[in-house]
């Protein structure tokens, strides 16, 4: 059995916790916003849901004394005052869009437990040295348009700006055009003059290995490397009825026997390797014609890099070999490329030794997942705080997490930003 996350056994931290039940109320009223009808939530980036969304965490941080900023690429900014207000805050965050059949916890955590965080300092009256931030990124998902990670990406200097304006969502509107609609076209330009201290995601874990090892919290040290890449098959168009088998440029048909062996591929490798298409557009998708061209994507991920790259070498060779054994054109091109991202060594220190204190029981772990917290390590000391959910579910509408759980993940992000951030209590 787990300890409640509130353990009465640890006085020697003044007894600061989070509220337990706010922190789930908060989490069922934002699941309201696009909620589904197996009990998920679809939010997905700059739509209207999404608006919602954002209104009613602005909303709420505002009423717990906080001021918002928001930047040109739409993430948002909740700080509350420190005792010197011109020290860079400590901060935490994730993300609100959601999968198209997402669930109540992932991401939205991430930004719940930040506010939880907040209205727990207010409750006591505590004073922190730094202010306090809490963001809000766009797109973390990347469902409705690409890439995901977006916000952050652009806020750590690894994408343009303009170039994600201009990305077209899938109902073909620009990114830009969006977040004028949403009203969440802010004026502060992407990093510049926002130091941050440090930057603490919490998130639930997606995966099963906190609930099998009966764990409350994950001290992530790392995030595993993800390459993502177009891959365009180009063939003919031509009638189904009146062509011969033998003689079609059918690039579904090549399409096809790609995926298949980019799986085979990923299995020849060790047990840590993913490798996914899950994106796939066949034209011209007409019953009665033989599909010329075909676009897919493929994830591929490894904590590794040269293992990354070499799996991009096979797949590279085998998918040309393919494509060329069915007069077919292919152009692999790669649209993501992020390293392994070890975590700040203080930072997991701190989250550790938080964890340990607060009697919650642990594990140090790699993500599996990109998260923000991914580009944030590349300009401040950045560190992340898993906690279970039921069977590893996630992105599904069936994602679930216990509220003893979030409360836990929260505690230690309360008590790890606060002495990150200096303040005694
Ligand atoms: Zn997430």
């Amino acid at each position: 059995m787990r300890p409640p996350a509130v353990n009465p056994a640890v006085t020697h931290m003044n007894a600061v916790y989070v509220n337990q039940d706010r922190l789930w109320d908060s989490h069922m009223l934002m699941a309201e916003i696009g909620a589904l009808p197996k009990g998920g939530s679809c939010r997905l980036a700059l739509s209207r849901d999404d608006k919602q969304g954002r209104d009613l965490f602005v909303r709420w941080c505002r009423e717990a004394g906080c001021t918002i900023r928001i930047d040109q690429m739409g993430n948002i900014f909740a700080r509350r005052p420190g005792v010197d207000p011109s020290l860079p805050p400590v901060s935490t965050g994730s993300h609100l869009d959601t999968q198209p059949h997402g669930g109540k916890f992932d991401g939205i955590y991430g930004v719940l437990a930040g506010l939880e965080v907040i209205r727990t300092l207010n409750d006591h009256d505590i004073e922190t040295s730094t202010p306090f931030e809490v963001i809000v990124w766009t797109n973390e998902e990347g469902a409705r348009f690409s890439p995901p990670l977006a916000g952050s990406s652009v806020f750590t200097h690894r994408l343009p700006l303009e170039q994600v304006h201009d990305s077209k969502t899938v109902d073909g509107t620009t990114v830009l055009d969006d977040l004028k609609t949403i009203g969440y076209y802010g004026d502060e330009i992407s990093s510049d003059n926002h130091e941050l201290a440090c930057f603490i995601e919490c998130h639930i874990e997606q995966g099963p290995i906190l609930e099998r090892s009966e764990q409350q919290v994950g001290v992530v040290t790392m995030i595993q490397g993800a390459r993502a890449f177009t891959v365009s098959v180009t063939g003919v168009d031509s009638h189904a009825g009146t062509t011969p088998l033998q003689l079609r440029k059918d690039a579904l048909v090549g399409a096809a026997k790609m995926v298949v062996r980019l799986n085979e591929i990923g299995l020849s490798e060790d047990e840590a390797t993913r490798i996914t298409v899950g994106r796939f557009d066949i034209q011209p998708n007409s019953t009665s014609t033989i599909p010329g061209s075909v676009q897919f994507h493929i994830d591929s991920r490894h904590p590794e890099l040269n293992v990354l790259k070499k799996l991009e070498a096979s797949f590279r060779k085998d998918l040309a070999a393919i494509a060329e054994e069915a007069g077919l054109d292919v152009i692999i091109e790669p649209f993501l490329s992020i390293p392994p991202t070890p975590f700040d060594p203080d930072v997991i220190e701190t989250i550790q030794q938080v964890t340990e204190n607060l009697g919650y029981p642990y594990r140090k772990m790699l993500s599996g997942a990109g998260h923000d917290a991914m580009n944030m390590a590349t300009i401040t000391p950045s560190g992340m705080i898993f906690v279970p959910c039921e069977g590893g579910i996630s992105h599904n509408e069936a994602e679930s997490a216990l509220p003893e759980d979030l409360a836990a993940g929260a505690n230690v992000l309360l008590h790890s930003l606060l002495k990150l951030s200096g303040t005694v209590i």
